[in-house]
């Protein structure tokens, strides 16, 4: 007989985790608190939805699960997600490695779930918030407040708590919880950093390129080279964004949270020794603003001089020579200190989540027979470009196929 499955949560694992039990020949409902279901794909990618990347492998996530992800991708990693879109009617196209649908809209993926779902008749239950999952007997009971069902297996995807006004507030790590499930401690990850400095009003809106090193109670963490965005609070952009989980749990522990950043990353320490004496010897004689213009932007300049102590009027050879080493430093090493990650709200994952030390490599629950877990939900959070998708729709697809007793492997 064929099994019953729910799966709670219309997201992308959830919706990834319904088409494959339902080609693996279950009966799979979803319930889905939301009106619609698929609502956070839309606005991934900037609307572009940037699903996966061509460069993939475990450095690029973080977690309890992160053992986990070599046995899940050999099943279902970038190819077969690939294939898989492809099989539904996608073309993808690729900039720098990173994803995309070629439509260059975030609703194909949605529209071609829909479809996919509608043609293996997966029951879609929207408007539905699931309250409570208890095992009875030989299944599982899922509770809502307009009626629920048995199962024979329940797939918790109900992602983390980042953008809450897609559905995900973290009411899965409640069910999970109530199961006997232990939740890895949550922090917003992908997000920008608020800091202490009260100058970055006169800097915000400025976008350059930048090398951003993290130092926890004074120790190197982690690098990140890209678009620095300087914003009214502090720093943002996708370097700002791959270190944030780290600042994240540093400050969580009350730590020491300060990332330095480098206006000209390009040069080593002798190189741009020369670079400022050839200045000197060439432009002494100008004011420091017309010395300065075009290192970097404008902005950045007026910024480090007035940090520097130095005067926009004063003439460049008559600096002392302490005041102007403290400047040149600045462009190499200005200190931004971390008092903060912008909130849920304002982040693309959460970090943390159910420790995965208790899911097996099928993604079932070592504690609940017939209860697995796909996507944000578990503790496994990437970095930019595509991989917190492909973990979705990977992770997915391994919960869906073993809910519905099929064995894991991808037919090549
Ligand atoms: C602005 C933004 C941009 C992003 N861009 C990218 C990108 O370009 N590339 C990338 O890889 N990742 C991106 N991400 C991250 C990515 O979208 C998520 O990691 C991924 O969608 C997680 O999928 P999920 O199915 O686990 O959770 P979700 O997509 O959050 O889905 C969970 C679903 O469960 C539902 N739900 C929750 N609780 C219940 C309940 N009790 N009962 C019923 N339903 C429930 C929710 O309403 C929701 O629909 C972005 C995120 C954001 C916020």
């Amino acid at each position: 007989m064929n099994r019953k499955i729910a799966v709670i949560g219309g997201g992308a694992a959830g919706m990834m985790a319904a088409v494959q039990a339902a080609r693996a020949g279950a009966l799979v409902t979803i319930y889905e608190r939301n009106d619609r279901i698929g609502k956070k794909i839309l606005s991934t990618g900037n609307g572009k939805c940037n699903f996966s990347n061509e460069k993939m492998d475990l450095s690029c996530y973080y977690g309890s699960g992160r053992k986990l992800i070599p046995v899940i991708y050999e099943t279902f990693g970038v190819s077969e997600t690939k294939r898989f879109f492809q099989n539904l009617g996608m073309r993808i196209k690729a900039v720098n490695g990173y994803l995309y649908p070629a439509s260059g809209q975030a609703s194909t993926v949605l529209d071609l779930f829909r479809y996919e779902l509608a043609e293996l008749s997966v029951m879609i239950h929207t408007g539905q918030q699931v309250t409570g999952i208890t095992p009875s007997g030989n299944g599982i009971i899922v509770k809502t407040e307009q009626g629920g069902g048995q199962y024979d297996a329940v797939i918790l995807t109900c992602g983390g708590a980042a953008a809450p006004d897609t559905g995900s507030d973290g009411a899965g790590w409640k069910l999970a919880r109530q199961l006997g499930h232990h939740i890895i401690p949550v922090v917003p990850a992908l997000t920008a950093l608020r800091c202490k400095e009260t100058y970055y009003k006169q800097v915000a809106g400025v976008r350059c390129d930048a090398k951003l090193t993290l130092y926890v109670e004074g120790g190197i963490v982690c690098e990140e080279r890209g678009e620095l965005q300087l914003t009214d609070y502090g720093i943002s952009g996708i370097p700002v964004f791959q270190i944030s989980r780290h600042a994240a749990y540093a400050l969580r522990e009350q730590k020491h949270t300060i990332v330095t950043i480098s206006f000209l990353p390009d040069y080593d320490q002798q190189t741009y020794e020369m670079f400022w004496q050839e200045r000197l010897q060439r432009q002494s004689g100008q004011t420091m603003e017309a010395f300065l213009t075009g290192i970097v932007n404008k902005k950045i300049n007026l910024l480090l001089l007035h940090l520097a102590g130095i005067k926009a009027a004063e003439t460049a050879g008559m600096i002392s020579e302490s005041a102007m080493r403290k400047l040149q430093n600045l462009y190499r090493c200005l200190e931004a200190e971390v008092t903060g990650t912008n909130p849920f709200a304002k982040a693309q994952v959460s970090a943390g989540g159910i420790d995965c030390a208790e899911v097996m490599e099928n993604l079932a629950s070592r504690i609940i027979p017939g209860l697995y877990f796909a996507g944000e939900i578990l503790d496994v959070d990437g970095i930019c470009g595509g991989y917190n998708l492909q973990w979705a729709f990977s992770s997915g697809t391994v919960a869906g196929r073993a809910a519905a007793g099929q064995v894991n492997r991808e037919k090549r």
